[in-house]
């Protein structure tokens, strides 16, 4: 027996390398293997832990990040999380500036992982010195020794998931994979992982979810910003406003839009049937899988990966909450007396 404690030196260490797990009873009546890549199991409980780690690294690699060092960024979702988590463990000051929309949950979240964060109002213009974006630019400049994040526009965003995720995927499927669906918001998960793929197998289809009321199917059909398509939905980290260069459109061989509505309930679906909790997207993945099986993507052959981005804890004030979703008109109550009937 050897005497050597076998500790990891942090959490740092345990980024990445999440595992895939079959998905074996929701695929009920779709042709084909279908398997979860579970990024909740990263200690920050999403995907977003291998960007802002890979981010970190890079800019202290370059020497840009020096002891003491401040990262702003502008979300309260799970890359302010990342990022936060991440700095406090080495040292970093980290400040978000997000908007007033947030959920307090949320703020404090942030807040109990060492981040100091900025409230901004949500009202005022994308330009408006008070909104989170300039809030964030401002600080970035006024603070000797920073880093400005910047998801949607950071092409290291797209890297940290060629070189993990998508050499991940090839390597737990030992190169079976024919299908990745995969949600797209800054389309750094997307385009990393697709960009690797087509790489080792230009025959890899390569499948995003878009939400209705985002820009990114249509642009990238008609390479048209459509200001029609954009209306307020209810999904966190799905879909965009504005074309993020972070998402390499050409990697891409087709999107589906899905509805708020559906990617709830699937989401619930997912958690009860195959015991994975999982977070709101994960249930718009899903949704898009069985969208694609409506348009005959797979036959009896085809290994499918659909990515989970991140765990359902972060969503039990709304689509793990009963009240919640019927006051979205989500949940009707007919299906409330089955869920009674399913639990007792
Ligand atoms: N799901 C969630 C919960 C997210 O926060 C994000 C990031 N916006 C995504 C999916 C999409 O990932 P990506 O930004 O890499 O396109």
């Amino acid at each position: 027996m050897n005497n050597k404690i076998n500790a990891y030196n942090s959490v740092l260490e345990l980024v990445g390398n999440t595992p895939i797990i079959k998905l074996n009873k929701i695929t009920d009546g779709l042709k084909g293997n279908f398997y979860a890549k579970v990024e909740a199991f990263n200690p920050g409980h999403s995907a977003k832990d291998r960007i802002a780690l890979h981010i970190i690294n890079t800019a202290e690699q370059r020497g840009i990040l020096k002891p003491g060092a401040t990262i702003v960024e502008t979300t309260s979702g799970n890359t302010g999380f990342s990022l936060a988590m991440i700095s406090m463990i080495k040292g970093y000051k980290c400040i978000l500036a997000v908007s007033d929309k947030s959920s307090p949950d949320k703020i404090d979240m942030l807040k109990s992982m060492g981040a100091k964060v900025y409230v901004c109002p949500a009202s005022v213009a994308a330009d408006d010195p008070r909104s989170y974006y300039e809030v964030a630019k401002r600080i970035h400049e006024e603070t000797p020794n920073s880093i400005y994040i910047n998801q949607y526009f950071n092409e290291l965003n797209i890297e940290a998931h060629y070189q993990t995720t998508g050499k991940e995927i090839w390597e737990q499927t030992n190169g079976l994979v024919t299908h990745v669906v995969i949600c797209s918001g800054t389309g750094g998960t997307i385009s990393g992982v697709g960009k690797y793929l087509k790489e080792k197998n230009p025959a890899i289809k390569i499948l995003g979810v878009d939400a209705y009321g985002s820009v990114l199917k249509k642009y990238h059909e008609t390479k048209i910003f459509d200001e029609n398509e954009i209306y307020s939905y209810k999904i966190e980290g799905l879909g965009k406003n504005l074309i993020p260069t972070a998402t390499d459109f050409d990697i891409i061989d087709q999107y589906v839009k899905v509805t708020d509505k559906e990617s709830a309930l699937v989401a619930r679906e997912i958690s009860r049937a195959e015991g994975i909790f999982v977070g709101y997207t994960s249930g718009a993945a899903f949704q898009a899988v069985r969208q694609y099986a409506e348009l005959g993507e797979f036959n009896e052959n085809s290994n499918v990966v659909v990515i989970f981005p991140d765990h359902g804890s972060r969503y039990m004030s709304k689509i793990y909450s009963d009240e919640w979703m019927q006051e979205q008109g989500f949940l009707e109550i007919e299906n409330q007396d089955e869920i009674e009937k399913i639990v007792v």
